[in-house]
């Protein structure tokens, strides 16, 4: 039966993240038929909104107010639950995100609604959904369906293909007034590191070291092989304990979780608290100079060698493709 489904249309310093788009896919997909929404939450949004429609929102709702200029839990539930009570849609889709992962659930709260989270795939029997998620750090996978409306889920970027974009596409953005009030939370001033090139959560391609980079000089070459192939720099734990790299680059089950088309490990053992957060990744190579070393047994592609040597050679290849 066709439903009516919002997807939240997410910001990132004013630009739209990659898993926006991502989400209308989804929302296309469990609407089987029906209107995809997507919600623009912020301050001065608007003009985002063409965005949306290129890569097939059917309508846009955008809810602008000053203090919605940051993300707060509460300003953003009031902005996004006055949607949901104009819509009464019957299926809502956000990104697996730091902001998706805070958002859902007060959502799913407000609206007694159930929450299917870190949704991978989405498959379709005779009119039923089954949501495939991992388990157990991503060991497993288990695939779950829905039994009551609204249906809501998050999904994990770079996992369910965008549509592809119409630029010629256009339309004309609904924008609503919600008063906020009563903020818990007001954010005076957002402080971020400087952060060079690709978004590791929405990388293509990921090239990560670990504790056998040896030191902050040794990610230089991997820096240089990501930059080849238009990749994101990433590194385990280890490597940011031993102060080699800034923990905002730690992939693994208390880092980012990623899942890239290619993922790059040197120098990496492949802790379970490592492989938490990369395993899914479409291609992983590990460059180890230990035969035995676990991250091996889910590798794609291994390659026992001084990453020193190894990761040169590959930046020379790809730069001649
Ligand atoms: P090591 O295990 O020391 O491995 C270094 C590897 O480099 C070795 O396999 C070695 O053979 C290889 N090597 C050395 N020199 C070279 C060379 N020249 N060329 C090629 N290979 C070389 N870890 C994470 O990564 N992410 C997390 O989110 C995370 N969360 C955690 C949460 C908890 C609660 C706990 C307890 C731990 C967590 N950890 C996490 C830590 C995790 O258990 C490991 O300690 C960590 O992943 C190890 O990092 P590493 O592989 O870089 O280092």
């Amino acid at each position: 039966m066709a439903k009516k489904v919002l997807v939240l249309g997410e910001l990132r310093e004013g630009i739209l993240r990659n898993v926006s788009f991502e989400a209308i896919a989804a929302g296309k997909k469990i609407a089987a038929g029906g209107e995809v929404t997507a919600v623009l939450i912020g301050k001065s949004v608007k003009d985002q909104a063409n965005e949306l429609f290129q890569y097939g929102a059917d309508r846009v709702v955008v809810v602008e107010d000053d203090q919605l200029e940051h993300y707060t839990p509460d300003g953003y539930s009031q902005a996004f639950m006055a949607v949901v009570n104009q819509e009464e849609p019957e299926g809502i889709v956000f990104g697996h995100t730091a902001l998706g992962k805070d958002l859902s659930p007060k959502i799913a709260n407000k609206m007694s609604a159930g929450l299917i989270s870190d949704v991978t795939a989405i498959e379709e029997v005779n009119g039923e959904f089954t949501f495939t998620r991992p388990i157990y750090s991503g060991k497993a996978f288990e695939k779950v369906v829905s039994t009551e409306e609204p249906l809501m889920i998050t999904i994990r970027p770079n996992n369910i293909d965008s549509l592809v974009k119409d630029a010629s596409k256009t339309g004309n953005a609904e924008t609503m007034t919600v008063e906020i009030k009563d903020l818990r939370t007001i954010v005076k001033e957002v402080v971020t590191k400087a952060s060079e090139g690709v978004d590791l959560s929405e990388a293509k391609v990921i090239v990560a070291g670990g504790r056998g980079v040896k030191s902050a000089e040794g990610f230089e070459p991997l820096k240089e092989l990501a930059d080849v192939l238009g990749g994101a720099v990433g590194a385990s734990r280890g490597a940011c304990d031993a102060d080699y790299c800034d923990y905002s680059l730690q992939i693994g089950q208390t880092g980012k979780v990623v899942t890239p088309d290619l993922y790059i490990a040197c120098g990496i053992s492949g802790a379970i608290q490592h492989m938490a957060g990369m395993s899914n990744s479409k291609v992983i190579v590990a460059i180890n100079k230990d035969p035995e070393a676990t991250i091996f047994n889910v590798a794609d592609y291994g390659i026992v060698g001084d990453l020193f040597e190894v990761v040169p050679l590959l930046t020379e290849e790809f730069k001649k493709i």
